[in-house]
């Protein structure tokens, strides 16, 4: 019954994603739902009951996409009362006008059994909210913990632009100790975490694939920590001097460069978006831009990092007898870059 069905139909009304209408029907009503829907589009009449159901499915999977009308019937019983009756109301025509037909009853048991998810989970949002707040809250402060409809809407996607779940909510640490006990009380709540940084990403990294993600959004740790000089064995154990940026993971990638320039180095990881994305998203994506030819890209540069796992434990990570860039350009390309070395030296972050 799972196997897939090719097709790209998109009848469901309001529905503005990326999502056509078997990945709509398979997310909301499973997969059986679907082959048995799609059995039922060459045995159609009037078309009427199609009308119906395609409506219910579309008023479902808006309540569920736009948080505007998600949190609205959250707030206001009354509103919910309206729309869930009405939702039932298009079932009850479905069912009044079928035929016996064992895909129909099946299509219509899982659409009962959706609408009363949805009535149970409107019911309880308030407080699942509310007991997230206070559990999330309680590391990052409650005002950093969002809910609100613009700021999920704005956490919805990358630069892919590809949408299918709302994040559940946004959680906006300030300090750095605050992600390893931010990520340690996501998962206690049994929700999965998605660090997010400018979104530039063009990988689709930060879209939430599931309905109970937290976006940790770290544009708040933004401390460049300065340029400190260190003393180290290179590949080959022969003692150097390294020039070392420390910055936090939100801190935004021109930020970087032009601290370096100003204080006399290169600092190499420049992809084309550095005027937004951040140093935490240039790691995870090993982001290079148009010097990476002569330095590499952001592995090439990067001396060691720190890391909260999602249990909340934490590692650093550090690349031993790093090769400095070294690794770029081949035999004799020290030559050609020599004019460079001499006006700056890289600095490794
Ligand atoms: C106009 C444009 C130009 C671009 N040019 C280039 C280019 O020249 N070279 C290039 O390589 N890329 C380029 N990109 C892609 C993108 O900018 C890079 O991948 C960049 O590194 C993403 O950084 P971000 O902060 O926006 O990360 P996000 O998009 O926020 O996240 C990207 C991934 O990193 C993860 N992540 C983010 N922060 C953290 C963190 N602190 N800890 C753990 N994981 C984290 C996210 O979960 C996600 O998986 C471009 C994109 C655009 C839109």
């Amino acid at each position: 019954m799972n196997a897939p069905v090719a097709t790209h139909f998109r009848e469901i009304p309001y529905n503005y994603t990326s999502a056509d209408d078997e990945r709509v029907v398979r997310i909301l009503l499973g997969d059986d739902a679907w082959q048995r829907l799609h059995a039922l589009r060459d045995r159609r009449v009037t078309g009427r009951s199609a009308k119906h159901l395609l409506r219910f499915v579309g008023d479902l999977f808006l309540v569920r996409r736009n948080p505007f009308v998600y949190q609205d019937l959250v707030a206001s019983r009354s509103r919910r009362k309206a729309f869930l009756a009405q939702a039932r109301l298009e079932l009850d025509t479905v069912d009044a006008h079928a035929q016996a037909d064992a895909d129909v009853d099946v299509v219509l048991a899982r659409c009962r059994e959706a609408w009363q998810d949805l009535a149970r989970e409107l019911g309880w949002a308030g407080l699942r909210q509310a007991r997230i707040r206070v559990a999330l809250g309680a590391v990052v402060g409650p005002d950093n913990v969002a809910f609100d409809p613009f700021t999920l809407t704005a956490h919805a996607t990358d630069a892919t632009d590809w949408r299918l779940h709302l994040p559940l909510c946004v959680a906006f640490p300030t300090r750095e100790s605050q992600v390893a006990p931010l990520l340690a009380a996501i998962a206690r709540l049994k929700l999965k975490a998605i660090p997010r940084g400018a979104a530039t990403g063009l990988t689709g990294g930060c879209v939430p694939l599931a309905a109970d993600c937290v976006m940790v959004n770290t544009e708040r740790l933004d401390a460049i920590r300065g340029i400190a000089q260190v003393q180290d064995a290179g590949p080959d154990g022969a003692p150097r001097t390294v020039s070392l940026l420390e910055v936090e993971a939100g801190v935004i990638t021109e930020d970087a460069i032009r601290y370096a320039e100003h204080r006399h180095h290169v600092f190499a990881t420049d992809p084309t978006s550095a005027w937004a994305c951040t140093i935490g998203g240039n790691i995870a994506e090993n982001a290079g831009g148009k010097t990476a030819v002569l330095w590499g890209t952001c592995i090439d540069n990067l001396w060691s990092y720190r890391i909260a796992l999602p249990t909340g434990a934490r590692r650093e990570v550090r690349r031993v007898g790093h090769p400095l860039a070294t690794r770029a350009g081949g035999p004799g390309w020290r030559d050609e870059l020599q004019p460079w070395l001499d006006r700056a030296e890289v600095v490794t972050f």
